[in-house]
């Protein structure tokens, strides 16, 4: 068995963002500029938006934060869309979910200009992406078909099944990896709730993504021997092993299920990384296109 070291390769990649940002910096070509929007007081939000902010400077980015309260209107907000969409000076911007209950996030999501919507949610560019055509990819499944390309694990022609089916990880993981590209050429199935005989389903994969939330859901008798493992969940549970008196948990029960596969990804330290470098790839694309 062998592990999936998605913080090594995030590495890698972070690395050769950056020298591509000092070669534009070099050039006399501003760097690529990425907002976050941030509405509210929620912790894990602060977390991922400074995470985010951390990244871009670490490969050489401009990165600002537009802070708004929880109470901010929904016009305030979509107002300062339109004016992050009009501004040169932002290659890309994000609006850090959850959205307060007042405040439309499909409105939200329907007022970024797709050309800065480097989360790749945009309704324009999920279509390009079903097309097949080039553009922004939600970064955890655009981070976890880089983690498959890195570690050459053959995609084509091999069952995969992903159970989950959410807009931002399980449905495009779905469409990227039934593409005819490579990674791509799965024959995929799609589980989700309501799914029946999910462990028959799973143990045929060869490729099994876990994406559906739920802590060591993914048992050793559910995988195939010799199986990719890709763990997507994190959960946060209390725990009397670490100091912060918390742990993060993956969907798979990684003891048991890496004995039995031939490659799988660790949580942390697996799919997490990657997906920080999904967005980072969107931003230095949106740049890049830049008129
Ligand atoms: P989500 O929106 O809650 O979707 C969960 C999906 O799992 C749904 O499609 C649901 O089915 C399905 N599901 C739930 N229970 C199931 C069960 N018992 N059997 C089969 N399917 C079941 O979650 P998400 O946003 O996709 O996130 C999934 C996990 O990935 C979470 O732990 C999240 O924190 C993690 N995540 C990690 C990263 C990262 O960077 N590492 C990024 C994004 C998400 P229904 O559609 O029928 O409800």
């Amino acid at each position: 068995m062998k592990i999936i070291d998605g913080k090594l390769v995030a590495q890698e990649i972070r690395a050769e963002i950056a020298k591509e940002v000092a070669v534009m910096i070099d050039n006399d070509i501003k760097a690529p500029h990425l907002v976050a929007i941030l509405v509210g007081d929620d912790g894990a939000s602060h977390t991922y938006v400074e995470n985010k902010r951390k990244a871009c400077e670490s490969v050489g980015m401009t990165s600002s934060v537009y802070k708004f309260s929880e109470n901010v209107s929904e016009k305030e907000l979509l107002d300062t869309i339109d004016f992050l969409n009009n501004d040169n000076d932002v290659d890309g911007f994000i609006v850090q979910e959850p959205l307060p209950k007042h405040i439309s996030s499909e409105k939200v999501l329907e007022k970024i200009d797709y050309r800065k919507d480097v989360d790749g949610f945009h309704p324009i560019n999920v279509g390009k992406m079903m097309l097949g055509i080039d553009t922004f990819l939600p970064a955890t499944p655009f981070g976890i078909v880089k983690l498959l390309e890195r570690y050459k694990i053959e995609t084509e022609g091999k069952n995969c099944v992903i159970i989950g089916r959410s807009h931002i990880v399980g449905s495009p993981l779905s469409m990227l990896l039934s593409r005819n590209t490579n990674p791509g050429n799965c024959t995929v199935t799609i589980c989700h709730s309501k799914t029946k005989n999910l462990a028959e389903i799973t143990s045929k994969a060869d490729i099994l993504i876990a994406a559906l939330g739920k802590p060591q859901f993914v048992t050793a008798d559910m995988v195939k021997e010799g199986a990719t493992v890709i763990d997507v969940g994190t959960t946060r549970l209390p725990s009397t092993e670490t100091k912060s008196g918390f742990k993060l948990f993956g969907d798979v029960k990684f003891d048991e299920v890496s004995k039995k596969c031939s490659y799988i990804t660790p949580v942390p330290g697996g799919v997490g990384p990657m997906t920080i470098v999904g967005l980072l790839l969107n931003t230095l694309k949106a740049a890049k296109n830049r008129k």
